[in-house]
C-alpha cells in the first residue's frame, strides 16, 4: 500500500535534498548515482557520513575541466588542501603540476584532479576501508559526469581503494587497468605519489615512463574513438 507513494518521492528527490544526514545504504547511492555535476559537489560539501566531517575545515571536491582528457586521482586532502578547499595544493600538488605540464595538461584546462577522500583524515593517517567505502560512490559519478579518456592513479593508497585491495604499485606500475563506471570501461594508469617522489627523488624517471606511458594510451584513444 505504501509502495506507490514512496515510490513518487523517490523519483522527486534529488541528492540535494538530503546530502547531508547520514543516510547510507542504496537510497543514498541511488540519488548519487543520478546527481547532476553541481548536485554531487553539493552534497560532498554537505556530507557526513563518516566521521571524518567532525575533524575537516571544508571537503575537497576536486578541480578542473567538466570534460578532462585525464582524471587525476590521489588519496586524500592533506593539511594545506583542507584549508583551501582544493586538492593538491602543497608541495606535493606543485610536482604533481609540473608533472602534469610535461605532458600537456592542466589542471584548470584539460585535467581534474580529485581524490578517493574528499575529506582530509586527521593527521594524514591512512583512508580506513570504511571511510573509503563512504566516499566511492561520490567518486564514482564524479567519473562517470566527467567521462575522462584516462584516468592516472598516483599513489598505493588510491591504487589500492580503486584497483586491487592487494596491489603492491611495483605489480601496479606498467599495465593499462580498467574501471568500469556507467557501462563504460575506463582505462587506468597507476604511478608513484608526487608525495612519495618527494622523498625519492631517484624514482622521477619511473614515474616519467609511467606518464609516458599513460600519453600513449590516452592518444591510443583519441585516435579509435569518434
Ligand atoms: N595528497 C593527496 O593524495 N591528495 C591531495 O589532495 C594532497 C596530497
Amino acid at each position: 500500500m505504501e509502495i506507490g507513494p514512496l515510490w513518487l518521492l523517490r523519483e522527486r528527490a534529488t541528492v540535494a535534498d538530503s546530502p547531508g544526514d547520514t543516510a547510507s545504504g542504496d537510497a543514498r547511492d541511488a540519488l548519487i548515482a543520478r546527481a547532476s555535476f553541481d548536485e554531487l559537489a553539493h552534497a560532498v560539501s554537505q556530507c557526513r557520513v563518516c566521521r571524518l566531517a567532525d575533524t575537516r575545515t571544508q571537503t575537497v571536491f576536486g578541480v578542473g575541466a567538466r570534460r578532462p582528457e585525464w582524471l587525476i586521482i590521489g588519496e586524500a586532502p592533506g593539511a594545506e588542501e583542507d584549508a583551501r578547499g582544493e586538492p593538491f595544493v602543497g608541495l606535493a600538488g606543485k610536482l604533481l603540476d609540473a608533472m602534469l605540464v610535461a605532458v600537456g595538461l592542466r589542471r584548470d584546462e584539460n585535467a581534474f584532479i580529485a581524490n578517493v577522500l574528499k575529506c582530509r583524515p586527521p593527521g594524514n593517517r591512512d583512508p580506513s576501508n570504511d571511510e573509503v567505502a563512504a566516499c566511492r560512490p561520490f567518486l564514482m559519478r564524479q567519473i562517470a559526469l566527467l567521462e575522462p579518456r584516462v584516468i592516472l592513479v598516483v599513489g598505493r593508497i588510491a591504487t589500492q581503494a580503486l584497483l586491487d585491495p592487494d596491489a603492491s604499485l611495483a605489480r601496479a606500475r606498467g599495465k593499462i587497468h580498467h574501471l568500469d563506471v556507467d557501462g563504460r570501461s575506463i582505462p587506468a594508469i597507476v604511478t608513484y605519489h608526487p608525495a612519495y617522489l618527494l622523498r625519492t627523488p631517484q624514482d622521477k624517471a619511473k614515474a616519467w615512463s609511467d606518464l609516458c606511458f599513460a600519453r600513449r594510451v590516452h592518444r591510443d584513444r583519441m585516435a579509435t574513438s569518434d
